[in-house]
């Protein structure tokens, strides 16, 4: 007997949140993450009887740069249309948002995952956000009521669905994560998934290796994380294949993944699937997008992530590793990039071990201390770009040993602290050439005579104990590599 095996197909539906001034259809302020409850209320946003819509340019703009970065097609024309649904948090009872003329369509996105893969983007439109339920729960168990807060009402999301062209969890992560950074690049949008910014709602089928029909597919929500994305499509996937196994059907349906249980649970069937009556909005008439418009904005777009990364790869020496940390954010990006103007003058393989050391520096004590303190950005620390070339210069010639260069990195974070003034006030200048060494290595060799004549009878771990005993003397600023060469000639006579 053989035993079928399985492959996942997975699409996903992305709903970003654009950091706009304005709502997308009106003027009161889109930034309602921090604003108290019903402050950002205009007549529209309220769907009072008579008002009407204005499409906010930058938001259409936004878009555009969005399928740009996703290599598709910017319509000619675009138009807006009515979804119907009611809802208690969808104000007008319909949404505006885009049907058969998206702003962009059939694109591409590359992800940098190990096996190269090119996920399809099948449309980016925009829509408007819905309003906010509060429920307050009774005492004694249940919804008491809930509170409405409008200021959510119309703020402007972008849709972003891809072609069914993922197969694995990997993919979804890099995807995401791939997706994320283009939009911060971009400076469209905060893309966090935690405060509901960026949200993911996953299609997942399952059908045999080699077949090339898809199998019917299941819609999975409710994931605030990519961790969650990735559990819930996991669950899914061997949900499907147990159940097919077992001889069941797949349905069609919509499944909420349950955070705490790390289960999906079945919400809603094909048969009770809305039917949203789309028309074509009466209000807003077609926009005609300009190809002078486009090639403007196109010209104006920082590069973007993979090719930043590339470019490090290429012009500095960096392995794949340190790029892509340091081109996840574009802030650390461009610092890199002010670090490295110090050695442009030098040679192809000094600037790549600069840039090697610099890589180092910015993805380990600087990445830990942004961290323990809470600093969001690179642009937040006091220290220069200019200061930390030259302690990583200071470093890579030894002239101060690693516990000291942290100890200046410490001190020029928390209060953005000259490099050279740290070590001359500290007194941490290394201690690394032989003159100095060869009469501090010799009294401790003759203070030592035991651990000595271990070392000669073959425990050559007897050396660590010498060693303590030389960066004693020199008060922790000896060049660890000088001082176990010295000590090993010295001892090896
Ligand atoms: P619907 O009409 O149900 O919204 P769409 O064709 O618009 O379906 O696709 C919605 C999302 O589902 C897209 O991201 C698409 O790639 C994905 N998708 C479509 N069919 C499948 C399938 N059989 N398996 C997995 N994902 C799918
Ligand atoms: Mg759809």
């Amino acid at each position: 007997m053989t035993t079928t095996e399985f492959e996942a197909v997975i699409g996903l539906e992305t709903h970003v949140q654009l950091n706009t001034k304005s709502k997308m259809f009106s003027w009161s302020g889109a930034g309602y993450q921090k604003a108290p409850p019903n402050t950002l209320v205009d007549p529209v946003s309220m769907a009072l009887p008579g008002t009407l819509p204005v499409v906010n340019k930058r938001a259409v703009e936004s878009a555009i740069e969005i399928g740009l970065a996703l290599n598709c097609d910017i319509a000619e024309v675009t138009k807006f249309d009515r979804k119907q649904y009611t809802y208690p948090d969808l104000m007008k009872g319909y949404q505006i948002s885009q049907f058969d003329e998206p702003i962009c369509t059939e694109g591409w996105l590359e992800l940098p995952t190990e096996v190269p893969c090119r996920v399809g983007i099948n449309r980016v439109h925009m829509e408007e956000d819905v309003a906010r339920l509060i429920h307050i729960d009774s005492p004694t168990g249940g919804v008491m009521h809930s509170l409405l807060d409008i200021n959510r009402a119309g703020v402007p999301l972008m849709e972003i669905v891809t072609e069914p062209d993922m197969r694995n969890t990997e993919q979804v992560e890099a995807y995401i994560t791939s997706l994320q950074a283009i939009i911060r690049y971009l400076g469209v949008g905060t893309a966090n998934m935690e405060e509901g910014s960026f949200r993911c709602d996953a299609n997942v089928s399952v059908r045999p290796i080699g077949s090339s029909e898809l199998g019917e597919k299941v819609e999975v929500k409710n994931m605030n994380r990519v961790r969650a994305v990735c559990e819930a499509i996991e669950y899914e996937i061997k949900r499907q294949v147990a159940a097919i196994k077992r001889g069941e059907k797949i349905v069609q349906e919509t499944r909420g993944w349950m955070d705490g249980e790390k289960v999906t649970i079945a919400q809603r069937s094909k048969e009770d699937a809305h039917d949203y009556r789309y028309f074509p909005e009466p209000d807003i008439p077609p926009i005609q997008i300009e190809r002078k418009w486009v090639s403007e904005i196109k010209s104006e777009m920082p590069e973007l992530p993979l090719a930043k990364k590339q470019r490090f790869i290429d012009r500095w020496g960096l392995s794949n590793y340190d790029a892509s940390l340091i081109v996840d954010d574009r802030s650390s990006a461009e610092y890199f990039e002010t670090v490295m103007k110090s050695v442009t003058d030098e040679s192809k393989s000094a600037q790549a071990d600069f840039a090697k050391e610099t890589a180092n520096w910015l993805n380990g004590e600087m990445a830990r201390m942004m961290h323990e303190h809470d600093v969001g950005s690179i642009k937040e620390t006091r220290i220069k770009p200019s200061s930390l070339a030259v302690l990583v210069r200071k470093f890579q010639k030894r002239e101060i040993n690693n516990n000291s260069a942290k100890r200046v990195f410490g001190e020029m974070f928390d209060n953005g602290a000259d490099p050279d003034e740290v070590i001359q006030r500290l007194g941490l200048a290394a201690v690394g050439d032989a003159d100095e060494l060869t009469p501090i290595i010799e009294e401790v060799l003759a203070n030592n005579e035991d651990a000595v004549a271990d070392y000669r009878s073959g425990k050559t771990t007897a050396i660590r104990f010498l060693m303590g005993q030389v960066m004693k003397a020199t008060r922790g600023r000896a060049d660890a590599q000088a001082v176990m060469r010295l000590l090993g000639e010295a001892m090896d006579q």
